[in-house]
């Protein structure tokens, strides 16, 4: 069959490039990573403050977990019969901790970044994105009717001259962004981007916390935390994947908002909402997320000592935070690098193009506080 032969030719021009993926076999073991048998400190990992191999944690949540409070499904959308109380408390919860008039949750941050943007867009809405924002966002993009403009990566200029060319031939500007960005671990310039949304009556901000809720600020909220500005974005999204050890994302906003996305946004409405259980676990690590203070300031000791010293041996690292870039260049380089280390004992992973720009393969460092300082100068001993 034609389609059959194509998938075949694609798979082999994938292998020939060196390109193929394929789910790796894993186990997990702590903060190790197990490989082929080999056991390797896992340097690659979302579970920034440590918590999903917090056995205390764990321990102290499944007290309460009995047959009759144990809800592995919510077997509908919470528009119909899956709304459970427990969703309504942790987005109390987070609205309350974030001070902003509602939350939302949603399955996950790539439903919520393909679904808010079609929901509230159509094409009188201009959407101005950062280049380097995340696969959802861009699919959200493309499933809204809104235009849409590329800005090259946080280039304020560039940003206040196409809000200035384009707000009056517009409703409104959406301008789209990470908070903290996933490959080159460097921060948007949130303050920056209120300054210009306040500007105009027409312009709006949406912000991706996936990488810094439950990792910056001073209650773990996020970088908008800590650069002082909750309340000048109109989206502020957040995921439970990650820091906090959950599934699941949500967004803070404004009651009207909140109503609109419940009514509009097909990713919220034509789903099966998340089992309650893990609603529950996710409200109970948010509720302790302020207590993580020490983890944070962990994180963020070893991520610049990192830094420093990638920079010491000569590399180039644009990181102001815990995703370390180490940039190579070339490809071949970046994979000698990644086995060289992984023999070592360290299960740091390539990045290549097309994730990343043409010349900046590098090896992705995602630091979480469980590792110690004597781990991560291993790690320094090991890096060429
Ligand atoms: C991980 C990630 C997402 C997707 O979140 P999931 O809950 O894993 O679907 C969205 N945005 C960014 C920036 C991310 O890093």
């Amino acid at each position: 069959m034609e389609i059959i032969n194509r998938m075949e030719q694609e798979m082999q021009a994938l292998k020939s490039a060196g390109n193929l993926r394929t789910l790796p076999p894993l186990l997990h073991e702590s903060k190790n990573i197990i490989v082929k048998g080999k056991t390797m400190l896992n340097l690659s990992s979302n579970d920034y403050l440590g918590l999903s191999t917090n056995m205390e944690l764990k321990e102290r949540f499944l007290k309460d977990i009995t047959p009759e409070r144990f809800f592995p499904t919510s077997s509908s959308s919470r528009l119909l019969t899956g709304n459970f109380s427990i969703y309504d408390e942790l987005e109390q919860t987070l609205a309350k901790l974030f001070g902003t008039e509602e939350a939302l949750i949603f399955n996950s941050g790539y439903h919520a970044n393909t679904g808010i943007l079609p929901a509230v867009s159509d094409a009188q809405t201009l959407i101005l994105a950062d280049k380097l924002v995340h696969a959802s966002l861009i699919d959200g993009i493309r499933l809204s009717s809104a235009h849409c403009i590329r800005y090259r990566h946080n280039d304020m200029g560039q940003v206040e001259r196409l809000v200035h060319e384009n707000h009056l031939a517009y409703r409104e500007i959406i301008i789209v962004t990470e908070s903290i960005f996933s490959m080159n671990g460097d921060a948007a310039n949130l303050n920056a981007l209120v300054k210009l949304k306040y500007q105009y009556d027409n312009v709006l901000l949406y912000v991706d916390e996936a990488h810094a809720f439950g990792v910056r600020g001073a209650n773990g909220l996020g970088y908008a935390e800590e650069e002082n500005c909750i309340h000048d974005i109109d989206f502020l999204v957040g995921t439970f994947g990650k820091a906090i050890a959950s599934v699941g994302a949500f967004v803070v906003c404004k009651r009207i908002i909140k109503a609109y996305l419940v009514n509009r946004m097909r990713t919220f409405i034509f789903t099966t909402a998340l089992p309650p259980l893990n609603i529950a676990w996710t409200l109970f690590i948010v509720e302790q997320l302020k207590e993580w203070q020490s983890q944070r300031e962990h994180l963020k000791l070893i991520s610049k000592e990192l830094k420093a010293a990638l920079i010491l041996k000569g590399y180039k690292c644009p990181s102001i935070s815990h995703i370390i870039p180490m940039i190579v260049g070339a490809n071949e380089a970046t994979i000698l690098q990644a086995e060289a280390l992984q023999q070592h004992g360290f299960y740091a992973l390539p990045v290549r193009p097309p994730t990343v720009p043409a010349g900046t393969s590098r090896i992705r460092f995602s630091l979480m506080a469980a590792l110690s300082a004597d781990e991560i100068n291993q790690l320094i001993q090991s890096i060429q």
